[in-house]
Protein backbone atom coordinates (compact mmCIF):
# COMPACT_ATOMS: atom_id res chain seq x y z
CA UNK A 1 0.00 0.00 0.00
CA UNK A 2 1.49 3.10 -0.90
CA UNK A 3 2.39 5.98 1.80
CA UNK A 4 -0.55 8.02 0.77
CA UNK A 5 -3.10 5.72 1.04
CA UNK A 6 -2.01 4.19 4.45
CA UNK A 7 -2.53 7.74 5.50
CA UNK A 8 -6.01 7.86 4.81
CA UNK A 9 -6.77 4.94 6.78
CA UNK A 10 -4.99 6.22 9.22
CA UNK A 11 -6.35 9.05 9.42
CA UNK A 12 -10.02 7.44 9.18
CA UNK A 13 -11.37 8.33 5.79
CA UNK A 14 -10.89 4.85 5.19
CA UNK A 15 -11.65 1.60 7.19
CA UNK A 16 -9.82 -1.71 6.89
CA UNK A 17 -13.56 -3.21 6.92
CA UNK A 18 -13.86 -1.99 3.32
CA UNK A 19 -16.20 0.98 4.39
CA UNK A 20 -15.45 4.53 3.77
CA UNK A 21 -14.31 5.54 7.24
CA UNK A 22 -15.75 7.48 9.96
CA UNK A 23 -14.45 10.25 9.02
CA UNK A 24 -14.82 9.93 5.19
CA UNK A 25 -15.43 13.35 3.30
CA UNK A 26 -15.72 14.26 -0.45
CA UNK A 27 -16.40 17.27 -2.18
CA UNK A 28 -18.97 18.57 -4.56
CA UNK A 29 -20.25 21.48 -6.11
CA UNK A 30 -23.40 23.04 -7.78
CA UNK A 31 -23.09 23.97 -11.82
CA UNK A 32 -25.28 25.78 -13.76
CA UNK A 33 -24.46 25.91 -17.62
CA UNK A 34 -25.57 27.74 -20.59
CA UNK A 35 -24.64 26.68 -23.78
CA UNK A 36 -24.66 28.72 -26.99
CA UNK A 37 -24.43 26.61 -30.25
CA UNK A 38 -24.89 27.60 -34.01
CA UNK A 39 -23.80 24.91 -36.60
CA UNK A 40 -22.22 24.95 -38.80
CA UNK A 41 -20.29 27.22 -36.99
CA UNK A 42 -18.09 25.74 -34.57
CA UNK A 43 -17.32 28.26 -32.45
CA UNK A 44 -19.13 27.27 -28.68
CA UNK A 45 -19.63 30.00 -26.19
CA UNK A 46 -20.69 29.01 -22.58
CA UNK A 47 -21.17 30.88 -19.38
CA UNK A 48 -21.69 28.79 -16.48
CA UNK A 49 -22.24 29.65 -12.06
CA UNK A 50 -20.22 26.94 -9.73
CA UNK A 51 -21.30 27.06 -6.12
CA UNK A 52 -18.15 24.62 -4.93
CA UNK A 53 -18.06 23.04 -1.28
CA UNK A 54 -15.22 22.29 0.30
CA UNK A 55 -16.47 18.97 2.98
CA UNK A 56 -12.66 18.43 3.42
CA UNK A 57 -11.11 19.18 6.83
CA UNK A 58 -8.77 21.08 4.76
CA UNK A 59 -8.14 24.83 4.21
CA UNK A 60 -7.93 25.70 0.38
CA UNK A 61 -5.60 28.50 -0.63
CA UNK A 62 -6.29 27.55 -4.12
CA UNK A 63 -8.67 25.73 -6.51
CA UNK A 64 -7.76 23.98 -9.63
CA UNK A 65 -9.74 24.34 -12.88
CA UNK A 66 -9.45 21.59 -15.32
CA UNK A 67 -9.46 23.02 -19.21
CA UNK A 68 -9.83 20.08 -20.98
CA UNK A 69 -10.76 21.93 -24.23
CA UNK A 70 -6.97 23.05 -24.25
CA UNK A 71 -6.15 19.33 -24.79
CA UNK A 72 -6.80 20.09 -28.75
CA UNK A 73 -3.95 22.97 -28.34
CA UNK A 74 -0.67 22.47 -30.41
CA UNK A 75 1.08 22.56 -27.47
CA UNK A 76 -0.60 19.95 -25.12
CA UNK A 77 1.60 16.77 -25.17
CA UNK A 78 -1.08 14.25 -26.58
CA UNK A 79 -0.49 10.13 -25.75
CA UNK A 80 -2.18 8.77 -28.09
CA UNK A 81 -0.99 11.63 -30.99
CA UNK A 82 -3.60 13.70 -32.85
CA UNK A 83 -4.50 14.45 -36.51
CA UNK A 84 -3.60 17.90 -37.67
CA UNK A 85 -7.30 18.28 -38.02
CA UNK A 86 -8.10 17.80 -34.91
CA UNK A 87 -5.95 20.94 -33.12
CA UNK A 88 -8.26 23.41 -32.48
CA UNK A 89 -7.70 27.16 -30.67
CA UNK A 90 -8.28 25.46 -27.08
CA UNK A 91 -10.65 27.04 -24.65
CA UNK A 92 -10.84 30.73 -23.79
CA UNK A 93 -11.96 32.33 -20.99
CA UNK A 94 -13.58 35.64 -21.70
CA UNK A 95 -14.34 36.08 -17.61
CA UNK A 96 -13.83 34.81 -14.71
CA UNK A 97 -14.86 36.04 -11.06
CA UNK A 98 -14.20 34.06 -7.51
CA UNK A 99 -17.48 35.72 -4.61
CA UNK A 100 -17.93 38.32 -7.04
CA UNK A 101 -14.31 39.35 -7.17
CA UNK A 102 -12.87 39.38 -11.09
CA UNK A 103 -9.33 37.66 -11.12
CA UNK A 104 -7.14 38.76 -13.97
CA UNK A 105 -6.86 35.40 -16.26
CA UNK A 106 -3.95 34.15 -17.41
CA UNK A 107 -4.00 30.59 -19.32
CA UNK A 108 -1.84 28.03 -18.29
CA UNK A 109 1.50 28.16 -19.70
CA UNK A 110 2.96 24.25 -19.19
CA UNK A 111 0.12 21.94 -18.29
CA UNK A 112 -2.82 23.36 -20.11
CA UNK A 113 -5.55 21.46 -19.22
CA UNK A 114 -5.51 22.81 -15.68
CA UNK A 115 -5.52 25.88 -14.26
CA UNK A 116 -4.51 26.82 -10.31
CA UNK A 117 -6.35 29.69 -9.16
CA UNK A 118 -4.96 31.30 -5.83
CA UNK A 119 -7.84 32.33 -3.92
CA UNK A 120 -7.88 35.79 -2.37
CA UNK A 121 -9.76 34.44 0.86
CA UNK A 122 -8.81 30.74 1.92
CA UNK A 123 -11.85 28.04 1.23
CA UNK A 124 -12.51 27.08 4.63
CA UNK A 125 -13.56 23.04 6.15
CA UNK A 126 -17.74 23.46 5.53
CA UNK A 127 -17.50 26.67 3.50
CA UNK A 128 -17.99 27.26 -0.23
CA UNK A 129 -17.20 29.81 -2.83
CA UNK A 130 -19.43 31.14 -6.05
CA UNK A 131 -17.58 31.02 -9.27
CA UNK A 132 -18.62 32.57 -12.21
CA UNK A 133 -16.89 32.24 -15.71
CA UNK A 134 -17.54 33.04 -19.25
CA UNK A 135 -15.54 30.91 -22.36
CA UNK A 136 -15.29 30.04 -25.65
CA UNK A 137 -14.26 27.62 -27.68
CA UNK A 138 -13.86 25.79 -31.12
CA UNK A 139 -15.13 22.72 -31.60
CA UNK A 140 -12.83 20.37 -32.65
CA UNK A 141 -13.67 19.31 -36.34
CA UNK A 142 -12.17 15.84 -35.84
CA UNK A 143 -15.19 14.40 -33.76
CA UNK A 144 -14.05 11.09 -31.65
CA UNK A 145 -15.12 11.55 -27.68
CA UNK A 146 -16.22 15.17 -28.51
CA UNK A 147 -16.65 16.97 -31.94
CA UNK A 148 -17.85 17.72 -35.09
CA UNK A 149 -20.00 14.26 -36.25
CA UNK A 150 -21.25 15.77 -39.43
CA UNK A 151 -21.22 19.86 -40.93
CA UNK A 152 -24.35 19.59 -38.30
CA UNK A 153 -24.11 17.16 -35.80
CA UNK A 154 -21.88 17.76 -32.89
CA UNK A 155 -20.96 15.81 -29.53
CA UNK A 156 -20.07 17.51 -26.40
CA UNK A 157 -17.88 16.57 -23.74
CA UNK A 158 -15.55 17.88 -21.96
CA UNK A 159 -17.21 21.35 -22.83
CA UNK A 160 -17.12 23.19 -19.35
CA UNK A 161 -14.13 24.65 -16.89
CA UNK A 162 -14.62 22.31 -14.20
CA UNK A 163 -13.46 22.11 -10.56
CA UNK A 164 -11.01 19.34 -10.38
CA UNK A 165 -11.18 16.73 -7.73
CA UNK A 166 -9.91 17.44 -3.99
CA UNK A 167 -9.67 14.17 -2.07
CA UNK A 168 -8.46 12.57 1.31
CA UNK A 169 -5.41 10.63 -0.43
CA UNK A 170 -3.68 12.48 -2.40
CA UNK A 171 -5.42 16.39 -2.45
CA UNK A 172 -5.68 17.84 -5.49
CA UNK A 173 -5.62 16.09 -8.67
CA UNK A 174 -2.76 17.26 -10.83
CA UNK A 175 -2.94 14.20 -13.26
CA UNK A 176 -2.73 16.20 -16.77
CA UNK A 177 -5.19 14.96 -19.16
CA UNK A 178 -3.06 14.15 -22.04
CA UNK A 179 -6.24 12.37 -24.25
CA UNK A 180 -6.06 9.06 -22.84
CA UNK A 181 -7.88 9.81 -19.28
CA UNK A 182 -11.25 9.49 -19.06
CA UNK A 183 -12.87 10.47 -15.45
CA UNK A 184 -12.18 11.50 -12.23
CA UNK A 185 -14.78 14.18 -10.82
CA UNK A 186 -16.89 14.95 -8.17
CA UNK A 187 -20.70 13.98 -7.64
CA UNK A 188 -22.37 17.39 -8.70
CA UNK A 189 -25.66 18.72 -9.26
CA UNK A 190 -25.59 20.19 -12.84
CA UNK A 191 -28.38 22.28 -14.43
CA UNK A 192 -27.64 22.53 -18.56
CA UNK A 193 -29.33 25.03 -21.05
CA UNK A 194 -28.92 24.11 -24.42
CA UNK A 195 -29.69 26.72 -26.69
CA UNK A 196 -30.05 25.75 -30.27
CA UNK A 197 -31.20 26.91 -33.83
CA UNK A 198 -35.26 25.97 -34.77
CA UNK A 199 -35.16 22.41 -35.98
CA UNK A 200 -31.79 21.10 -33.75
CA UNK A 201 -32.68 18.62 -31.35
CA UNK A 202 -31.09 18.09 -27.93
CA UNK A 203 -30.01 14.86 -26.35
CA UNK A 204 -28.18 15.25 -22.92
CA UNK A 205 -27.22 13.71 -19.62
CA UNK A 206 -30.18 14.16 -17.46
CA UNK A 207 -33.77 14.91 -17.71
CA UNK A 208 -35.38 17.17 -19.93
CA UNK A 209 -37.37 19.79 -18.27
CA UNK A 210 -39.04 21.53 -20.67
CA UNK A 211 -40.22 19.29 -23.97
CA UNK A 212 -43.21 22.08 -24.23
CA UNK A 213 -40.85 24.91 -24.74
CA UNK A 214 -38.68 23.40 -27.40
CA UNK A 215 -40.50 20.53 -29.39
CA UNK A 216 -44.15 20.92 -31.17
CA UNK A 217 -47.06 18.74 -29.47
CA UNK A 218 -47.25 16.02 -31.44
CA UNK A 219 -43.23 15.13 -30.44
CA UNK A 220 -44.20 15.63 -26.56
CA UNK A 221 -46.83 13.06 -27.27
CA UNK A 222 -44.34 10.43 -28.53
CA UNK A 223 -42.07 10.83 -26.29
CA UNK A 224 -44.76 10.62 -23.83
CA UNK A 225 -45.45 7.45 -25.40
CA UNK A 226 -42.29 5.95 -25.44
CA UNK A 227 -42.19 6.48 -21.33
CA UNK A 228 -44.81 3.93 -21.11
CA UNK A 229 -43.87 1.64 -23.88
CA UNK A 230 -42.41 -1.90 -24.10
CA UNK A 231 -42.05 -1.22 -27.91
CA UNK A 232 -40.04 0.94 -29.87
CA UNK A 233 -41.45 4.31 -30.68
CA UNK A 234 -39.98 6.47 -33.24
CA UNK A 235 -40.18 9.62 -31.88
CA UNK A 236 -38.98 11.04 -34.85
CA UNK A 237 -38.73 9.28 -38.20
CA UNK A 238 -36.93 10.15 -41.65
CA UNK A 239 -40.65 11.14 -42.91
CA UNK A 240 -40.69 13.69 -40.09
CA UNK A 241 -37.58 15.23 -40.73
CA UNK A 242 -38.53 15.69 -44.22
CA UNK A 243 -41.61 17.27 -43.56
CA UNK A 244 -40.10 19.59 -40.94
CA UNK A 245 -41.84 21.20 -37.98
CA UNK A 246 -40.84 19.09 -35.06
CA UNK A 247 -39.15 21.61 -33.14
CA UNK A 248 -40.95 25.04 -31.85
CA UNK A 249 -40.52 27.53 -34.49
CA UNK A 250 -38.43 30.30 -32.91
CA UNK A 251 -35.43 31.29 -33.99
CA UNK A 252 -33.12 29.68 -31.23
CA UNK A 253 -34.69 26.70 -28.69
CA UNK A 254 -33.06 26.33 -25.26
CA UNK A 255 -33.53 22.75 -24.08
CA UNK A 256 -33.20 22.43 -20.14
CA UNK A 257 -31.37 19.71 -18.39
CA UNK A 258 -31.02 18.43 -14.93
CA UNK A 259 -29.06 15.75 -13.75
CA UNK A 260 -28.17 15.25 -9.75
CA UNK A 261 -25.48 13.70 -7.99
CA UNK A 262 -23.67 12.89 -11.15
CA UNK A 263 -19.99 12.95 -11.90
CA UNK A 264 -20.49 14.45 -15.95
CA UNK A 265 -22.88 15.54 -18.38
CA UNK A 266 -22.41 15.08 -22.09
CA UNK A 267 -25.03 16.11 -25.02
CA UNK A 268 -25.39 15.59 -28.82
CA UNK A 269 -27.28 17.70 -31.38
CA UNK A 270 -28.44 17.09 -34.62
CA UNK A 271 -30.78 18.97 -37.08
CA UNK A 272 -30.96 15.28 -39.08
CA UNK A 273 -30.93 12.90 -36.74
CA UNK A 274 -34.06 10.34 -36.29
CA UNK A 275 -34.95 9.46 -32.67
CA UNK A 276 -35.95 5.83 -31.13
CA UNK A 277 -37.38 5.58 -27.87
CA UNK A 278 -38.69 2.45 -25.27
CA UNK A 279 -38.71 2.18 -22.02
CA UNK A 280 -38.44 -0.26 -19.25
CA UNK A 281 -40.03 -0.30 -15.36
CA UNK A 282 -36.75 -2.18 -13.26
CA UNK A 283 -37.90 -1.35 -9.89
CA UNK A 284 -41.99 -0.54 -9.11
CA UNK A 285 -40.75 2.25 -6.53
CA UNK A 286 -39.22 4.66 -9.27
CA UNK A 287 -40.70 5.69 -12.90
CA UNK A 288 -39.53 3.47 -16.03
CA UNK A 289 -36.08 4.19 -17.41
CA UNK A 290 -35.93 5.40 -20.55
CA UNK A 291 -34.04 3.84 -23.42
CA UNK A 292 -33.27 6.16 -26.60
CA UNK A 293 -31.25 6.36 -29.55
CA UNK A 294 -30.47 9.15 -31.53
CA UNK A 295 -28.76 8.36 -35.15
CA UNK A 296 -28.49 8.75 -38.72
CA UNK A 297 -31.62 6.81 -40.70
CA UNK A 298 -28.70 5.65 -42.94
CA UNK A 299 -26.85 3.57 -40.30
CA UNK A 300 -28.83 0.18 -40.52
CA UNK A 301 -27.26 -0.67 -37.17
CA UNK A 302 -28.66 1.94 -35.41
CA UNK A 303 -32.11 1.11 -35.75
CA UNK A 304 -31.98 -1.73 -33.66
CA UNK A 305 -29.76 -0.12 -30.24
CA UNK A 306 -33.09 1.60 -28.87
CA UNK A 307 -34.20 -2.28 -28.66
CA UNK A 308 -30.44 -3.53 -27.29
CA UNK A 309 -30.39 -0.70 -24.89
CA UNK A 310 -33.84 -1.97 -23.42
CA UNK A 311 -32.48 -5.17 -23.41
CA UNK A 312 -29.46 -4.43 -21.88
CA UNK A 313 -30.95 -2.14 -18.96
CA UNK A 314 -32.41 -5.32 -18.06
CA UNK A 315 -29.69 -7.71 -18.08
CA UNK A 316 -27.70 -5.65 -16.07
CA UNK A 317 -30.00 -4.99 -13.33
CA UNK A 318 -31.57 -8.94 -13.09
CA UNK A 319 -28.00 -10.71 -14.24
CA UNK A 320 -25.23 -9.18 -13.84
CA UNK A 321 -23.78 -7.03 -11.46
CA UNK A 322 -27.59 -7.43 -10.40
CA UNK A 323 -28.22 -3.92 -9.26
CA UNK A 324 -30.82 -1.60 -11.27
CA UNK A 325 -29.51 0.51 -13.73
CA UNK A 326 -29.42 3.75 -11.14
CA UNK A 327 -29.93 6.57 -13.73
CA UNK A 328 -33.56 7.53 -15.20
CA UNK A 329 -32.54 7.58 -18.66
CA UNK A 330 -30.00 6.07 -21.47
CA UNK A 331 -29.31 7.68 -24.92
CA UNK A 332 -26.95 6.05 -27.55
CA UNK A 333 -25.87 8.48 -29.90
CA UNK A 334 -24.15 8.09 -32.97
CA UNK A 335 -20.74 9.57 -33.25
CA UNK A 336 -17.14 7.83 -33.67
CA UNK A 337 -15.91 7.06 -30.39
CA UNK A 338 -17.45 4.29 -28.32
CA UNK A 339 -17.26 6.21 -25.25
CA UNK A 340 -19.55 6.57 -22.17
CA UNK A 341 -21.02 9.15 -20.16
CA UNK A 342 -23.46 9.22 -17.48
CA UNK A 343 -26.80 8.04 -19.18
CA UNK A 344 -24.86 8.91 -22.93
CA UNK A 345 -23.30 6.75 -25.07
CA UNK A 346 -21.40 8.17 -28.01
CA UNK A 347 -20.94 4.91 -30.48
CA UNK A 348 -20.00 4.25 -33.65
CA UNK A 349 -22.10 2.30 -36.68
CA UNK A 350 -20.87 -1.48 -37.03
CA UNK A 351 -21.17 -3.40 -40.19
CA UNK A 352 -22.69 -6.30 -38.13
CA UNK A 353 -25.76 -6.83 -35.38
CA UNK A 354 -22.93 -8.27 -32.87
CA UNK A 355 -20.31 -5.87 -33.08
CA UNK A 356 -23.30 -3.01 -32.45
CA UNK A 357 -24.56 -5.20 -29.39
CA UNK A 358 -21.34 -6.43 -27.82
CA UNK A 359 -20.56 -2.24 -28.38
CA UNK A 360 -23.56 -1.02 -26.43
CA UNK A 361 -22.86 -3.82 -23.66
CA UNK A 362 -19.30 -2.31 -22.90
CA UNK A 363 -20.09 1.42 -23.07
CA UNK A 364 -23.39 0.81 -21.09
CA UNK A 365 -21.32 -1.09 -18.56
CA UNK A 366 -19.76 2.09 -17.75
CA UNK A 367 -22.73 3.04 -15.93
CA UNK A 368 -21.86 0.96 -12.91
CA UNK A 369 -18.15 1.86 -13.00
CA UNK A 370 -16.91 4.61 -13.27
CA UNK A 371 -20.54 6.47 -12.50
CA UNK A 372 -22.22 5.22 -10.01
CA UNK A 373 -19.44 4.05 -8.32
CA UNK A 374 -17.42 7.24 -9.04
CA UNK A 375 -13.71 5.26 -9.94
CA UNK A 376 -11.02 7.37 -10.08
CA UNK A 377 -10.43 5.78 -13.66
CA UNK A 378 -7.30 8.41 -14.71
CA UNK A 379 -4.89 6.83 -11.88
CA UNK A 380 -7.29 3.13 -11.64
CA UNK A 381 -8.62 1.97 -15.08
CA UNK A 382 -8.66 -1.65 -13.86
CA UNK A 383 -11.46 -0.61 -11.50
CA UNK A 384 -13.42 0.90 -14.76
CA UNK A 385 -12.93 -0.82 -17.78
CA UNK A 386 -11.25 -4.21 -16.28
CA UNK A 387 -15.12 -4.56 -14.79
CA UNK A 388 -16.76 -3.07 -18.15
CA UNK A 389 -14.92 -6.19 -19.91
CA UNK A 390 -15.93 -8.64 -17.28
CA UNK A 391 -19.45 -7.65 -17.49
CA UNK A 392 -19.40 -7.57 -21.83
CA UNK A 393 -19.07 -11.35 -21.32
CA UNK A 394 -21.34 -11.36 -18.53
CA UNK A 395 -24.02 -10.22 -20.87
CA UNK A 396 -22.96 -12.12 -23.98
CA UNK A 397 -23.43 -15.33 -22.45
CA UNK A 398 -26.96 -14.21 -22.11
CA UNK A 399 -27.51 -13.53 -25.59
CA UNK A 400 -25.20 -16.66 -26.93
CA UNK A 401 -24.45 -20.40 -26.24
CA UNK A 402 -21.87 -20.40 -23.38
CA UNK A 403 -19.21 -21.83 -26.06
CA UNK A 404 -19.80 -19.22 -28.65
CA UNK A 405 -19.78 -16.18 -25.96
CA UNK A 406 -16.24 -17.69 -23.91
CA UNK A 407 -14.47 -17.96 -28.27
CA UNK A 408 -15.75 -15.01 -29.05
CA UNK A 409 -14.64 -12.78 -26.39
CA UNK A 410 -11.45 -14.45 -25.62
CA UNK A 411 -10.08 -14.16 -28.95
CA UNK A 412 -11.05 -10.47 -29.11
CA UNK A 413 -9.78 -9.60 -25.38
CA UNK A 414 -7.11 -11.96 -24.40
CA UNK A 415 -5.57 -13.64 -27.33
CA UNK A 416 -3.00 -10.92 -28.05
CA UNK A 417 -2.22 -10.53 -24.32
CA UNK A 418 -1.37 -13.80 -23.69
CA UNK A 419 1.25 -13.77 -26.77
CA UNK A 420 3.00 -10.07 -25.05
CA UNK A 421 6.42 -11.09 -23.13
CA UNK A 422 7.00 -7.37 -22.87
CA UNK A 423 8.37 -5.64 -19.14
CA UNK A 424 5.72 -2.97 -19.61
CA UNK A 425 2.38 -5.50 -20.29
CA UNK A 426 4.29 -7.61 -16.94
CA UNK A 427 3.73 -4.82 -14.88
CA UNK A 428 1.18 -5.40 -12.16
CA UNK A 429 -2.37 -4.54 -12.43
CA UNK A 430 -2.17 -2.00 -9.48
CA UNK A 431 0.65 0.17 -11.56
CA UNK A 432 -1.09 3.69 -12.01
CA UNK A 433 -2.39 4.07 -14.93
CA UNK A 434 -1.31 7.15 -15.61
CA UNK A 435 1.88 5.96 -15.85
CA UNK A 436 0.85 3.25 -18.54
CA UNK A 437 0.71 3.80 -22.20
CA UNK A 438 0.22 1.48 -25.53
CA UNK A 439 0.05 -1.95 -24.73
CA UNK A 440 0.91 -1.69 -21.00
CA UNK A 441 -2.15 0.37 -20.17
CA UNK A 442 -4.51 -1.49 -22.39
CA UNK A 443 -3.96 -4.99 -21.29
CA UNK A 444 -3.40 -4.14 -18.01
CA UNK A 445 -6.77 -1.74 -17.97
CA UNK A 446 -8.58 -4.94 -19.98
CA UNK A 447 -7.40 -8.13 -20.04
CA UNK A 448 -5.79 -8.42 -17.22
CA UNK A 449 -8.09 -7.32 -14.54
CA UNK A 450 -11.18 -8.64 -16.37
CA UNK A 451 -9.71 -12.33 -16.27
CA UNK A 452 -8.72 -11.49 -12.15
CA UNK A 453 -12.46 -10.88 -11.83
CA UNK A 454 -13.54 -13.47 -13.96
CA UNK A 455 -10.76 -15.62 -11.60
CA UNK A 456 -12.24 -13.97 -8.45
CA UNK A 457 -15.93 -15.31 -9.77
CA UNK A 458 -14.51 -18.76 -10.06
CA UNK A 459 -12.65 -18.72 -6.67
CA UNK A 460 -15.91 -17.62 -4.63
CA UNK A 461 -18.59 -19.49 -6.90
CA UNK A 462 -21.65 -17.40 -8.24
CA UNK A 463 -23.61 -16.69 -5.27
CA UNK A 464 -20.87 -15.20 -3.35
CA UNK A 465 -19.18 -13.60 -6.24
CA UNK A 466 -22.33 -11.65 -6.66
CA UNK A 467 -23.32 -10.84 -3.11
CA UNK A 468 -19.76 -9.66 -2.17
CA UNK A 469 -19.32 -7.54 -5.64
CA UNK A 470 -22.82 -6.08 -4.65
CA UNK A 471 -21.36 -5.21 -1.22
CA UNK A 472 -18.35 -3.19 -2.58
CA UNK A 473 -20.65 -1.44 -5.23
CA UNK A 474 -23.70 -0.16 -2.94
CA UNK A 475 -21.17 0.45 0.20
CA UNK A 476 -19.30 2.37 -2.15
CA UNK A 477 -21.93 3.34 -4.85
CA UNK A 478 -21.65 7.78 -4.94
CA UNK A 479 -17.80 7.72 -3.59
CA UNK A 480 -14.08 6.84 -4.43
CA UNK A 481 -13.33 3.45 -3.95
CA UNK A 482 -9.80 3.06 -4.17
CA UNK A 483 -8.23 -0.87 -5.21
CA UNK A 484 -7.55 -1.30 -1.07
CA UNK A 485 -11.52 -0.18 -0.94
CA UNK A 486 -12.28 -3.08 -3.10
CA UNK A 487 -9.87 -5.63 -1.68
CA UNK A 488 -11.25 -5.18 1.92
CA UNK A 489 -14.53 -5.40 1.05
CA UNK A 490 -14.68 -8.22 -0.74
CA UNK A 491 -12.70 -9.87 1.89
CA UNK A 492 -14.86 -8.63 4.61
CA UNK A 493 -18.66 -9.61 2.46
CA UNK A 494 -16.94 -13.02 1.38
CA UNK A 495 -15.87 -13.83 4.59
CA UNK A 496 -12.65 -14.87 3.57
CA UNK A 497 -8.79 -13.45 3.68
CA UNK A 498 -7.99 -13.29 -0.03
CA UNK A 499 -5.11 -11.12 0.23
CA UNK A 500 -3.26 -14.02 -1.41
CA UNK A 501 -5.26 -13.98 -4.68
CA UNK A 502 -4.88 -10.11 -4.57
CA UNK A 503 -1.23 -10.49 -4.60
CA UNK A 504 -1.53 -13.29 -7.08
CA UNK A 505 -3.24 -10.79 -9.70
CA UNK A 506 -3.09 -6.98 -9.07
CA UNK A 507 0.84 -7.20 -7.01
CA UNK A 508 2.79 -9.28 -9.53
CA UNK A 509 3.98 -10.12 -12.71
CA UNK A 510 2.21 -12.98 -13.43
CA UNK A 511 0.96 -14.07 -16.36
CA UNK A 512 -1.29 -17.07 -17.37
CA UNK A 513 0.63 -20.08 -17.83
CA UNK A 514 -0.54 -24.08 -16.82
CA UNK A 515 1.58 -26.52 -17.66
CA UNK A 516 1.54 -30.50 -17.40
CA UNK A 517 4.85 -31.11 -15.80
CA UNK A 518 4.88 -34.88 -15.32
CA UNK A 519 2.40 -37.87 -15.23
CA UNK A 520 3.13 -41.24 -13.14
CA UNK A 521 1.51 -44.56 -13.86
CA UNK A 522 1.00 -46.63 -11.28
CA UNK A 523 -1.22 -49.89 -10.84
CA UNK A 524 -3.88 -48.29 -10.47
CA UNK A 525 -4.00 -45.01 -10.85
CA UNK A 526 -2.69 -41.81 -12.71
CA UNK A 527 -0.71 -38.78 -10.71
CA UNK A 528 -1.08 -35.77 -13.15
CA UNK A 529 1.23 -33.11 -11.65
CA UNK A 530 0.25 -29.74 -12.77
CA UNK A 531 2.98 -26.26 -12.40
CA UNK A 532 1.87 -23.14 -12.87
CA UNK A 533 4.67 -20.90 -14.53
CA UNK A 534 2.85 -18.33 -15.52
CA UNK A 535 1.95 -17.82 -11.26
CA UNK A 536 -1.64 -16.59 -11.74
CA UNK A 537 -4.86 -18.08 -9.87
CA UNK A 538 -6.81 -19.47 -12.43
CA UNK A 539 -8.61 -22.51 -12.48
CA UNK A 540 -7.56 -25.88 -13.90
CA UNK A 541 -9.72 -27.14 -16.44
CA UNK A 542 -8.25 -30.87 -17.78
CA UNK A 543 -9.59 -33.03 -20.08
CA UNK A 544 -8.74 -36.75 -19.63
CA UNK A 545 -9.76 -39.08 -22.58
CA UNK A 546 -9.83 -42.72 -22.18
CA UNK A 547 -8.23 -45.70 -24.32
CA UNK A 548 -12.35 -46.85 -24.51
CA UNK A 549 -13.15 -43.39 -26.36
CA UNK A 550 -14.71 -41.94 -23.35
CA UNK A 551 -13.60 -38.67 -21.65
CA UNK A 552 -14.27 -36.73 -18.92
CA UNK A 553 -13.70 -33.05 -17.35
CA UNK A 554 -11.57 -32.42 -14.24
CA UNK A 555 -11.83 -29.48 -12.42
CA UNK A 556 -9.50 -27.70 -9.48
CA UNK A 557 -10.36 -24.12 -8.05
CA UNK A 558 -8.24 -20.86 -8.41
CA UNK A 559 -7.75 -21.63 -4.69
CA UNK A 560 -5.65 -24.36 -6.01
CA UNK A 561 -2.86 -21.89 -6.48
CA UNK A 562 -3.23 -20.09 -2.14
CA UNK A 563 -0.23 -21.35 -1.19
CA UNK A 564 1.58 -23.88 -3.59
CA UNK A 565 3.30 -23.68 -7.20
CA UNK A 566 2.56 -27.00 -8.20
CA UNK A 567 -0.71 -28.94 -7.31
CA UNK A 568 -1.98 -32.93 -8.48
CA UNK A 569 -4.52 -34.65 -9.76
CA UNK A 570 -5.07 -38.21 -9.32
CA UNK A 571 -7.08 -40.34 -11.70
CA UNK A 572 -7.98 -43.42 -10.46
CA UNK A 573 -10.87 -45.38 -11.81
CA UNK A 574 -9.07 -48.68 -13.54
CA UNK A 575 -9.62 -46.73 -16.87
CA UNK A 576 -6.40 -46.67 -19.59
CA UNK A 577 -5.79 -42.94 -20.47
CA UNK A 578 -4.99 -42.03 -24.28
CA UNK A 579 -4.54 -38.77 -23.53
CA UNK A 580 -4.74 -35.97 -21.01
CA UNK A 581 -4.91 -32.21 -22.10
CA UNK A 582 -5.04 -28.53 -20.22
CA UNK A 583 -7.95 -26.82 -21.88
CA UNK A 584 -8.12 -23.24 -21.41
CA UNK A 585 -11.72 -22.06 -20.95
CA UNK A 586 -11.57 -18.58 -20.59
CA UNK A 587 -8.37 -18.07 -19.07
CA UNK A 588 -6.02 -18.17 -22.44
CA UNK A 589 -2.64 -19.76 -21.65
CA UNK A 590 0.44 -18.32 -22.40
CA UNK A 591 2.57 -21.36 -23.86
CA UNK A 592 0.02 -24.60 -25.32
CA UNK A 593 3.57 -26.29 -25.64
CA UNK A 594 3.34 -27.91 -22.28
CA UNK A 595 -0.20 -28.53 -22.31
CA UNK A 596 -0.35 -32.16 -23.04
CA UNK A 597 0.16 -35.90 -22.43
CA UNK A 598 0.03 -38.41 -24.53
CA UNK A 599 0.22 -42.52 -23.64
ZN1 LIG B 1 -14.52 0.99 -21.67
Amino acid sequence: MPRDIKDAFKNGTRSMTGSPGKKYWQNKAIYVINIETTPPSRIIKGDEKIVYFNYSPDTLNSIYIRLIQNQHLAVAPKEDGAELSNFTSGISVKKLSIDGKEIIWKDPLFNVTLKEITLEKPLLPNTSIGINCDWTYELTANGDREGMIDSTTFFFAYFFPRIAVYDDYIGWDKIRFEGRQEFYNDFSDFTLNVSVPKNYIVWSTGMLQNPNDVLEKKYVDRINESSISDSIIHIVSKEDLIEGNITKNSKYNTWKWQANNIVDVAFGISDHYVWDGTSISLDSARPRVLAQAAYNDTAWDFHFVAKVNRNTLDLFSKNAPGIAYPFPKMTIFQGYSDMEYPMMVNDNSYDTYREMEWTTFHEMAHTYFPFYMGINESRYAFMDEGWATFLEFELEKSVMPRDSAVDLFTSYRYKSYTKNKSAEVAMPISTPSNLLNGRAYSYNSYAKPSMAYLALKELLGDDLFKKSLQYFMVTWNGKHPVPYDFFNCINTASGKDLNWFWNSWFFSNNYVDLGLSAVKITANNYAISITNIGGFAVPINLRINYIDGTSEMVYRSPSTWRDQKKAEVIIANNKKIKKISLENEIFLDSDSSNNEWRQ
